[in-house]
C-alpha cells in the first residue's frame, strides 16, 4: 500500500500558460508578425503562421485536453494588435473571440488568468517608438481599459506584463526580440515606461472591477557564483541578480530603482501588486572573464553535472527553485506559480524536472507561505519566439505542419498531480523512478513494492 504523498492546499490551482503569439497564428498585426518575415531573426527561418490553429478555434480542443487532465485553471494571454490594430479602433471581433475563449474555459470548470501583454504588441504602437515613448504607458491604459470593461464579467485575475524584465533583456540588451536594440541606455527610459504602464493599468483594472486580483508575471533566474570563494564571481552573481531579478518587483515595493548610478523615484508604483506571479525555469553559474567583462551580462553556464535539457537551455536545478521561491514569499503577497516548465522532444526530463520543482513547492505551501496555484509551460507545443518551433515545452507534441497532438508520458503525470491535488511516491516510481529516492527519501522502489 503506497501512502506517501505531498498534498497540495485545498483550492489550488493547477493549470498551464499559453501566450497568444505563440498559439493563436496569422497574428498580421504585431511586431513578431514583422519580425518574423525579416531575414535570420528567427533559427532556421521559422514562422509562427497558423501556429497552434488557436484562433481558428483549436483552443477549444486543446482546453478540452487540459480538463481531461484534470486542470482546474489556465492562464492565456491578449494579442493587444488584434484587439487595437489600428491606434484607438478596436476590433470587436477579436473581443468576442476572445469572449467565446474565456467562456469555453469557465464551462470546462478552467479559471482564466490573463495576460494583457506578452511580448508581442501591435506593429503601429511600436512604429511610433514601442515603450520608448513617453506616452506609451498611456496608450497601454487605454487597451487595458477597453478589455477589462469587455471582459469583466469573465475574468478576474490579471496579468498586466509578462517578464518584464525578459522583455528588456531580449529586445534592448541581446536584441533577439523586437525591436532589436542591443542599447542598454534605452533600459532605464523602457523599465520606466514598462513599470508606469504596470501602476496606470493596476489602478484601471481596480477603476472598473474592485475585485480583481492583478499582478505580474516575474521571471526569476538563480545565479550562482561560479566559485563561490572567488569575490568577482560572488559580485558577478549578485548583480545579474539585482539588475535582472530584482529591479521591477522592487520599484514595486518600494517605488524606487537603485541600480549602480541608475536611481529613479516612481512613488506610484506601491501597492500595485494583489499577487506575486512567478515564473522559473533555471539556475545558472556566473563567472567573471577579466578579459571579457561584457560577458557578465550574458547567459552563463549550468552547475557541474547538471541535468540539462535536451537544447541545453534548461538545467533541471530545483534549488534555484526554492530559491526564488524564497524570494518571492518576502514580498508577502500571495504567490503563483505563473509559469515553469522544460523543452524536451523526447519527454526524457519534463517528468522528473515537475516531480522535483512540484516537491519544493510543496515545501513552501507546508510552511504556509501564500503559495495559490501552479501553471505549467505549457500545454501543447508552441512557437517559441526566437527559436521557432526548435523547442518543445509541451505536455502534448504537436506536429506544426498537420496540427496533429500526441500525448507525451508527462501529460499523464501532471494529469495525475492535477487529479489527486498532490505529488504521490506511487506515480513519482511509475513516471520518473530515478528521483524517486531524491523526493521521497527512504520510499525507494523496494519500500513500494512490499
Ligand atoms: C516566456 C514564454 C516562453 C517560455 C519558454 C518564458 O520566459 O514567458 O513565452 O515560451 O519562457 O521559453
Amino acid at each position: 500500500m503506497i501512502t506517501a504523498r505531498y498534498q497540495f492546499p485545498r483550492n489550488f490551482l493547477w493549470g498551464t500558460c499559453t501566450a497568444s503569439h505563440q498559439v493563436e497564428g496569422q497574428n498580421h498585426h504585431s511586431d513578431w508578425w514583422h519580425w518574423e518575415q525579416q531575414p535570420d531573426r528567427i533559427l532556421h527561418g521559422h514562422r509562427s503562421d497558423d501556429a497552434c490553429g488557436w484562433w481558428d478555434g483549436m483552443w477549444a480542443e486543446d482546453m478540452d485536453r487540459a480538463r481531461v487532465g484534470s486542470q482546474n485553471a489556465h492562464r492565456l494571454s491578449l494579442e493587444w494588435s488584434r484587439i487595437e490594430p489600428h491606434p484607438a479602433v478596436w476590433d470587436e471581433d477579436a473581443i468576442e473571440r476572445y469572449r467565446e475563449i474565456l467562456q469555453g474555459m469557465l464551462e470546462r470548470g478552467i479559471e482564466p488568468m490573463v495576460t494583457l501583454v506578452h511580448f508581442s504588441h501591435p506593429q503601429w504602437f511600436i512604429e511610433r517608438g514601442g515603450w520608448l515613448q513617453a506616452d506609451s504607458w498611456e496608450l497601454f491604459e487605454r487597451y487595458v481599459d477597453k478589455c477589462v470593461r469587455r471582459l469583466k464579467d469573465l475574468v478576474t485575475m490579471w496579468v498586466t506584463i509578462n517578464e518584464p524584465n525578459v522583455y528588456v533583456y531580449s529586445g534592448f540588451v541581446e536584441g533577439v526580440f523586437p525591436p532589436g536594440m542591443e542599447t542598454l541606455g534605452a533600459v532605464p527610459v523602457v523599465t520606466g515606461n514598462l513599470l508606469k504602464a504596470h501602476a496606470a493599468a493596476y489602478r484601471a483594472i481596480h477603476a472598473i472591477q474592485a475585485d480583481a486580483m492583478v499582478g505580474i508575471a516575474h521571471h526569476y533566474r538563480s545565479f550562482k557564483p561560479a566559485n563561490g570563494k572567488n569575490p568577482l564571481d560572488k559580485f558577478a552573481a549578485s548583480f545579474r541578480h539585482r539588475a535582472f531579478n530584482a529591479v521591477f518587483p522592487e520599484a514595486l515595493r518600494t517605488g524606487r530603482i537603485q541600480l549602480l548610478h541608475w536611481r529613479e523615484s516612481l512613488p506610484e508604483l506601491v501597492g500595485t501588486q494583489d499577487f506575486f506571479g512567478l515564473n522559473y525555469y533555471t539556475r545558472e553559474t556566473v563567472d567573471v572573464d577579466l578579459m571579457q567583462p561584457d560577458k557578465m551580462l550574458k547567459t552563463g553556464n549550468f552547475p557541474p553535472g547538471a541535468d540539462v535539457s535536451p537544447g541545453g537551455f534548461i538545467a533541471n536545478e530545483p534549488e534555484g527553485f526554492w530559491e526564488a521561491l524564497t524570494w518571492a514569499h518576502d514580498f508577502a503577497l500571495p504567490i503563483y506559480i505563473t509559469e515553469n516548465g522544460v523543452e524536451d522532444p523526447e519527454d526524457n526530463i519534463r517528468s522528473r524536472y515537475l516531480a522535483c520543482h512540484l516537491r519544493e513547492l510543496w515545501k513552501a505551501a507546508n510552511f504556509n507561505w501564500q503559495i495559490k496555484g501552479y501553471y505549467h509551460w505549457t500545454l501543447v507545443d508552441n512557437f517559441e519566439w526566437e527559436r521557432g518551433w526548435t523547442q518543445r515545452f509541451g505536455l502534448w507534441d504537436l506536429d506544426p505542419r498537420s496540427k496533429i497532438r500526441t500525448r507525451r508520458p508527462s501529460a499523464d503525470f501532471y494529469a495525475e498531480i492535477c487529479k489527486t491535488n498532490g505529488l504521490s511516491a506511487g506515480s513519482v516510481a511509475e513516471f520518473a523512478p530515478e528521483v524517486l529516492d531524491r523526493i521521497f527519501p527512504g520510499r525507494g522502489t523496494d519500500a513500494l513494492s512490499e
